[in-house]
């Protein structure tokens, strides 16, 4: 199977995952029903989440983190400081360019013919 790759970079570069405090966990299950990557699973012999698949998760993603009701998911830095460190590190915009490209190409619906937001044609005066 293909390795995992964030913008042309290894995901095993880098260390962005939900960590569970057990101590506050509730094993509501929001998390992994919020959670599209597949990062957690139940564990029946333990009777709760577990982080099962690190590797999945999306770098910089918090969702989980957000909608666990009793702040019991933690992550390993700020998400928009520790995106910002891996860009300069790894310089990925060419790769990015190139997947967007790719992207816009393979998905018309992505591309619209409309002003932005602010930019005229509104009515507030
Ligand atoms: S959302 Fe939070 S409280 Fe609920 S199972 Fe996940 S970690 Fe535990
Ligand atoms: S941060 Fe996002 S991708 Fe990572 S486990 Fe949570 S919801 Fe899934």
């Amino acid at each position: 199977m293909a390795e995992k790759q964030w913008h042309g970079v290894s995901r095993a570069e880098f260390r962005w995952n939900p960590v569970i405090d057990y101590t506050k966990c509730t094993s509501c299950g929001l998390c992994l029903l919020s959670c599209g990557s597949g990062v957690f699973a139940w564990s029946k012999s333990q009777e709760t989440y577990l982080v099962a698949n690190p590797g999945n998760c999306v770098v910089g993603c918090t969702t989980c983190g957000r909608v666990c009701p009793e702040l019991a998911i933690s992550f390993p830095d700020d998400p928009t400081h520790f995106v910002k460190a891996a860009i300069v590190k790894h310089k990925i915009f060419p790769a990015v360019k190139k997947e967007l490209a790719a992207r816009l190409e393979k998905s018309p619906d992505h591309v619209v013919d409309a002003p932005r937001a602010g930019d005229g044609g509104g009515s507030n005066g």
